[in-house]
């Protein structure tokens, strides 16, 4: 029997040079990778059609006639063979610019065939181009001769289909293979699953994605198959979750004390919400349980996550223990340590920043504290995973923005202290369940859904570039009451040049539109020191316009800035957008986000600004966004390093299948965590079979 791992380039039909293609092209090297390449669609060959339903705008059809005559016409390259084909209904033309020999010789008037193809209008009539053509045969239905009814399509490349891979040869390929494998394939979960679940064997799932026998064979493929690979993802997360729980004690957090008493009496400045009472216990809870915290905090843009990491850090201090807080950008990290120095007031707690721009004397002495346990908090940018960059008893690590970091960025906090500091994650860009489930299911959840009172909805509108002028009166307008204005320009990295003449440009007509106005300018390019400068500007209100590109995007809180022009609007993620909305209506006033665009734009932009006009529910937003652009291109997933490379399930369709998965693969290390059920053997090897084959697996562990 053939193996999995064989070259392909034994298999008939490949050869060295279609087998380099193969591995190029789509990363296949071995008869699995070809087992493992799915069709993506499927042409129906069950239904037979009258001619006179037919149109041009049809894909691939099937009908049954005879042919009436045939003719050659045409000159040259033109010149073609051409038969008149009926069914009764209607007649239609079958053309052959190649292989004409061939079907003068093979095809007859007298008897009735099959014909298949994609049709098209051409000189006022209908035609199919190089037709399959297949006898009829009257003992058998239409179908007959063993031929599976649903043809497979797959994706080739340009540069394959030169070389004749098309996706009829790599249909022809797999089903070669299959003629090889006189064995049923072997069941890659374990019997119990298959059966309780109701799943197609593996056999049967292989062999009807490729080359299904009905649709509901291939329904129920395709339900397998979607399991298994979240199965596998499922198993792989939660059985190091619990490695990691069982290997790691956490650092104990036995009591509430005084700094934490002192802050909550006397110095918040406002009443919790009860979304960050729920979760301030929640993550005491887990502090104090022994084990080492790994949560995941969600909560919209201006929802008091920075609040809540306060207070995580002062149970930390009431313990001996020291937080370190990490965000993104210099700006942010700079940010937090004004927000916390300002909420502790005069409580003897030390709140340190450490980012690259932090040198020389300065560095060094904090560096020093750090060790000797002076410094309570130490916020900064990535700098502080660095290794020279020692606690002398870390017990907690917050990391914010976590979609700007990888899962390695994480772990490195853990190598901080002997035991590893409890972490709390923190994200504002709310990521749809079935993403979070993958991405962070080694994490425990927390969601703040609940804004500070007080806040009214942004007031969103969709504007065209035509309307400028309305736009600069709403900007005036929001000015004479003394408000602040955000304006945002895109930026791509390919055509940075570009995007920066923009913003310049975008920079002088406002000067020029609001002579007696102070305008900022900020963007990736600057000097981060001058960045920062002229952040701080604009937040102390000296410049009332801030001409900016996404640098803005996460956790600047200006609360006296109520406009948020967003220029080509098009050009980004909802959930940037999202982000960049949540720069305003920080302040108890009423807020506005403008998004420019042009006035021609596709259906499908026009329906992703809708969705921003009309919600301001960042999860609503997000959910959106993976059903319009997919998981690959939600921001963090590529970075993310976990396993996105699914081949066959979508997470933005395939929820309940993954619920299903989750609860298989919580279910299996549940009955049986010492993996000693033999019966389970089939999973641990195939995992690590998994886990060898695809590079993002291996990033977790
Ligand atoms: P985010 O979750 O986006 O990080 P922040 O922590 O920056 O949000 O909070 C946004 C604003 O809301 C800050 O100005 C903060 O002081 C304020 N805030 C936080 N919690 C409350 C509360 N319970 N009541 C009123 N205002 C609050
Ligand atoms: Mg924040």
């Amino acid at each position: 029997m053939i193996q999995k791992l064989q070259d392909i380039k034994y298999l008939q039909g490949v050869g060295p040079t279609r087998a380099s293609l193969l591995d190029k092209e789509l990363g296949i090297k071995t008869v699995g990778d070809l087992l493992t390449y799915y069709p993506y669609k499927y042409v129906d060959k069950t239904r037979i059609y009258r001619i006179n339903e037919i149109d041009a705008s049809m894909p691939y059809v099937q009908i049954m006639g005879k042919i009436l005559s045939s003719d050659m016409v045409g000159e040259g390259r033109a010149r073609r063979l051409v038969a008149r084909f009926s069914d009764g209904t209607g007649v239609i033309d079958l053309v052959w610019f190649q292989g004409i020999k061939y079907a003068l010789k093979n095809y007859d008037f007298t008897i009735p065939y099959i014909v298949f193809g994609k049709p098209t209008m051409f000189g006022g009539r209908l035609n199919i181009a190089h037709p399959e053509i297949e006898k009829v045969d009257p003992s058998q239905p239409f179908d007959g001769e063993g031929r599976s009814r649903f043809v497979p399509s797959y994706n080739t490349t340009e540069k394959m289909k030169r070389s004749g891979l098309n996706s009829g040869a790599m249909m022809k390929l797999t089903s070669r293979l299959f003629e090889l494998v006189d064995a049923p394939f072997p069941e890659t979960l374990t019997p119990y699953l298959v059966e309780h679940y109701h799943l197609l064997s593996y056999d049967e799932a292989i062999r009807n994605i490729h080359f299904p026998q009905s649709a509901e064979l291939l329904r129920r493929a395709q339900v397998r198959l979607k399991f298994e690979e979240l199965f596998y993802v499922q198993l792989n997360i939660l059985r190091y979750a619990r490695d990691r729980m069982r290997h790691y004690r956490g650092i104990v957090f036995p009591r509430i004390g005084d700094a934490f008493n002192d802050f909550y009496h006397h110095h918040l400045p406002f009443e919790l919400t009860g979304a960050q009472k729920r979760v301030l216990k929640e993550i005491r809870k887990d502090m104090g349980s022994g084990k080492q915290m790994n949560r995941l905090l969600q909560g919209d843009v201006g929802s008091g996550k920075t609040l809540v990491a306060l207070m995580s850090a002062l149970m930390a201090v009431d313990n001996g223990c020291q937080t370190c807080i990490m965000a993104p950008t210099e700006i942010l990290a700079e940010q937090h340590l004004q927000t916390l120095r300002a909420f502790l007031g005069d409580m003897p707690i030390r709140v340190e920043l450490l980012t690259g721009s932090v040198k020389g004397k300065k560095r060094a002495t904090i560096l020093n504290d750090l060790k000797t346990g002076d410094i309570h908090i130490l916020v900064g940018t990535h700098a502080v995973i660095e290794d020279n960059v020692v606690f002398s008893r870390l017990g907690l690590a917050v990391i914010d923005e976590q979609h700007r970091f990888g899962v390695a960025q994480r772990a490195k906090m853990w190598q901080k202290n002997a035991v590893p500091p409890h972490v709390l994650v923190m994200t504002a860009t709310p990521i749809p369940r079935t993403l979070a489930m993958t991405l962070y299911g080694d994490l425990d959840v927390s969601i703040i859904d609940e804004l500070p009172p007080g806040r009214k909805p942004i007031y969103t509108v969709h504007m065209f570039d035509s309307y400028r002028d309305r736009i600069y009166q709403k900007v005036q307008m929001e000015m004479d009451l003394g408000r602040q204005i955000y304006i945002v320009y895109p930026l791509i990295q390919e055509s940075e040049k570009m995007d920066l003449k923009n913003l310049e440009e975008g920079y002088e007509q406002i000067c020029r539109r609001f002579p007696n106005c102070q305008v900022g300018k900020v963007h990736g390019k600057m000097k981060p020191a001058d960045k920062d400068a002229e952040m701080q500007r604009f937040a102390r209100g000296e410049t009332r316009i801030l001409v900016a590109t996404t640098v803005i995007e996460v956790g600047v809180n200006v609360p006296n800035a109520s406009v948020m022009v967003i220029e080509n609007a098009e050009r980004f993620g909802l959930s940037q957008l999202h982000q960049l909305r949540g720069r305003v209506g920080r302040g108890a006033d009423q807020s506005y986000c403008i998004l420019v665009t042009d006035y021609e734009i596709s259906t499908e932009t026009r329906k992703r600004i809708q969705i921003m006009v009309d919600s301001n529910d960042g999860f609503e937003i997000a959910e959106a966004d993976l059903r319009l652009r997919g998981p690959g291109d939600l921001e963090g997933t590529q970075q993310s390093g976990m396993a996105f490379d699914l081949k066959i399930a979508n997470l933005a369709s395939d929820g309940q299948i993954l619920n299903l998965a989750r609860e298989a693969a919580a279910f299996v290390l549940d009955g049986d965590p010492d993996e000693r059920n033999p019966q389970n053997d089939v999973l641990w090897i195939r995992l690590r079979e998994l886990r060898r084959s695809n590079i993002n697996w291996g990033a977790i562990s």
